[in-house]
C-alpha cells in the first residue's frame, strides 16, 4: 500500500497519512510557497536557473533516476543546432561562476554531451542540487480544497501537486507551477488516424518508438526486414543508422513508410537548410535512397499494424487497400503529444488541433512556420486560465514538432521574471534565432518533423 506523505514547506520531508493536517493558506502565506518545477529536461533545468538568479524558492521534480530522462533514450542521436543555441543564459552565468569549462558554440553535440557537459554540471551546482527530487514522478495538480469546479477563492488558493516517489505518494504546495514535462515519453502510434489500437499494443516486442540506438541493438535488427514509420528527422536519423548496420550486414531490409506526396518532401532543405548539420541528414538520405539501399513506400496511410505469420501493416496508398508483410521490426517515429491527464483538475486553455498552449498554436502552425520563424513569446502569450500555472518547453508546442530550445529558454526567463514580480522584464523580447525556413511541414501530416 503507499503511504501518502506531505512534503514541508521547505521542501523536506515528511508526514505520514495519519498526520495530514492541511490548513487553509491566505494569500500571505502562499506568498512564502516554493514555485514547483515538474520536469528536469533543459526547459525546466533553466527554469530553476533564472530562479536562482531571482532568488525565489523553488522545487524541481524529475520521474527519471536522473536529470534529463528523456534525452539520455536519445542521448546518441547528435542534435541539429549547436552550443550556442543549447545554453541558457542565465544557467551559463552560473556555470561560468563554478569554473565550467565551456564548450566550443559552434559544434553539435549528441544527446549524451548535452546531458553530460552541461545539464549536469548545472543541476549539481550548490544552488541547485539541493532542490532536485529525482524518481519524483507527478500524478496530478489541484488547488487547495478545489478541484476544478470551483471558482470561490480559487486564485488564492495554493498549488497541490502529488507526485510518486519510492512507492508513496507525496504532497507538495505551490504558489505556481511550471509544467515542463515534454512529450518524449508519449509517442504518437502507427496508425495513421492516431487511434492506439490493441493490436499495435499487443506488438510491443517488436515495435520501437523513438530513435533506438542501433549498435548496442545490433542483434534485434541485424539481417531482418524493419520497417521505418515516420517522414521527420526522428526517422530519417533511424533509418541513416540501420543503414550502417545493413553495410555489415547486407540481408538486413529497409523500408520507410509515410504519408508524403513523395519523397523528395522528406529530404527537406539540403544544402539550404541554414542548420547544417540537418541539411545533410536530407543529402544522406536521398542518397541511399537512390541506390536503392531504403525502399520507400509512399504516401501510405496505415489503418493497422498485426502479427500474422509476420508483422503486417494494412493501409492505402491511391485510394487502394494495401497489406505491406514480412516485417520482423517496426520502429515509429510519428511524433509525439503532450500528456495531459496531471493537468486535468486545472483550468487551461489548449489548442483543440495542436494540443498546444492555445494562444501560441497560430505562432507555432507548422503549415506556416518552422523551428526557426517561430516568434519569440513569453509569459503572456503562455499565460492560462489558472492563474500562476504553466506549460513550456517541447509540452508547450503540444503535437507540433517546431519546438528549439532557444525559444523555451525565453519562455521560461519571461515567466521567472513575472512571478518575480519584474513585469518589464518579462514582457522584454531577448531571443535571436536564425531563420531557417526549410521545415517544409504541414499539420495534416504530424509525423513530419523538424526533430
Ligand atoms: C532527437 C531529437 C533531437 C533534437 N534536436 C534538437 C536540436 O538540435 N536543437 C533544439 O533546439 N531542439 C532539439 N530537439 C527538440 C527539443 O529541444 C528537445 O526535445 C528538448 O529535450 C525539449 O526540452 P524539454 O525540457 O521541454 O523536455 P524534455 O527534454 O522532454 O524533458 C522533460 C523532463 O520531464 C520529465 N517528466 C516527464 N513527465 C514527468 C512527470 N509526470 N513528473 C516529473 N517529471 C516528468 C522527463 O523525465 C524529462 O526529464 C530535439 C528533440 C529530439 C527528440
Amino acid at each position: 500500500m503507499k503511504t501518502l506523505k506531505v512534503i514541508n514547506q521547505n521542501g523536506s520531508c515528511c508526514t505520514t497519512t495519519k498526520n495530514i493536517k492541511v490548513s487553509e493558506t491566505d494569500n500571505k502565506s502562499n506568498k512564502n510557497l516554493p514555485i514547483v518545477i515538474i520536469g528536469a529536461g533543459p526547459i525546466g533545468l533553466a527554469a530553476a536557473a533564472h530562479l536562482v538568479e531571482q532568488k525565489q524558492a523553488y522545487i524541481l521534480l524529475e520521474a527519471g533516476r536522473e536529470i534529463a530522462h528523456n534525452i539520455r533514450t536519445w542521448g546518441h542521436v547528435t542534435l541539429f543546432s549547436p552550443w550556442r543555441f543549447n545554453i541558457n543564459k542565465a544557467a551559463k552565468a552560473l556555470l561560468n561562476a563554478s569554473g565550467w569549462e565551456e564548450p566550443n558554440l559552434d559544434t553539435l553535440p549528441t544527446g549524451h554531451e548535452l546531458i553530460d557537459l552541461y545539464l549536469k554540471p548545472l543541476s549539481e551546482l550548490v544552488q541547485i542540487k539541493p532542490n532536485i527530487k529525482l524518481n519524483a514522478k507527478v500524478v496530478g495538480i489541484s488547488r487547495q480544497f478545489n478541484d476544478k469546479m470551483k471558482t470561490k477563492s480559487r486564485v488564492e488558493q495554493s498549488f497541490i501537486i502529488y507526485f510518486e516517489q519510492e512507492n508513496n505518494i507525496h504532497i507538495i504546495e505551490a504558489r505556481a507551477v511550471i509544467d515542463a514535462t515534454g512529450t518524449w515519453g508519449n509517442p504518437n502510434p502507427a496508425n495513421s488516424t492516431g487511434v492506439w489500437l490493441q493490436n499495435e499494443k499487443a506488438l510491443a516486442n517488436h515495435i520501437e518508438y523513438g530513435i533506438p540506438e542501433i549498435n548496442t541493438n545490433a542483434k534485434r535488427y541485424a539481417n531482418k526486414k524493419i520497417a521505418v514509420i515516420g517522414g521527420g528527422h526522428s526517422a530519417i536519423n533511424t533509418l541513416l543508422a540501420i543503414a550502417e548496420l545493413q553495410e555489415e550486414n547486407p540481408a538486413t531490409k529497409l523500408v520507410w513508410i509515410m504519408r508524403k506526396k513523395s519523397v523528395e518532401e522528406a529530404y527537406g532543405g539540403e544544402g539550404k537548410d541554414a542548420l547544417a548539420a540537418r541539411g545533410a541528414l536530407g543529402f544522406r538520405i536521398h542518397e541511399l535512397v537512390d541506390t536503392g539501399k531504403v525502399e520507400v513506400i509512399t504516401p501510405f496511410y496505415i489503418s493497422q499494424v498485426k502479427k500474422e505469420e509476420n508483422i503486417h501493416i494494412v493501409g492505402t496508398i491511391n485510394g487502394e487497400q494495401k497489406v505491406l508483410t514480412g516485417f520482423e521490426e517496426l520502429i515509429v517515429n510519428a511524433g509525439n503529444r503532450p500528456d495531459l491527464s496531471i493537468n486535468s483538475e486545472l483550468r487551461l486553455s489548449i489548442d483543440s488541433a495542436t494540443e498546444s498552449v492555445h494562444a501560441l498554436a497560430p505562432l507555432i502552425d507548422p503549415n506556416v512556420h518552422s523551428c526557426g520563424t517561430v516568434r519569440a513569446h513569453g509569459e503572456e502569450i503562455l499565460r492560462q486560465p489558472e492563474k500562476d500555472f504553466y506549460i513550456v518547453g517541447a509540452k508547450s508546442y503540444g503535437r507540433a514538432p517546431t519546438f528549439l530550445m532557444a525559444t523555451g529558454y525565453e519562455q521560461v526567463r519571461s515567466i521567472t521574471a513575472y512571478l518575480s514580480d519584474d513585469e518589464e522584464a518579462s514582457k522584454r523580447v531577448e531571443l535571436e534565432l536564425p531563420e531557417t525556413g526549410v521545415c517544409g511541414i504541414n499539420l495534416a501530416d504530424p509525423s513530419n518533423s523538424c526533430c
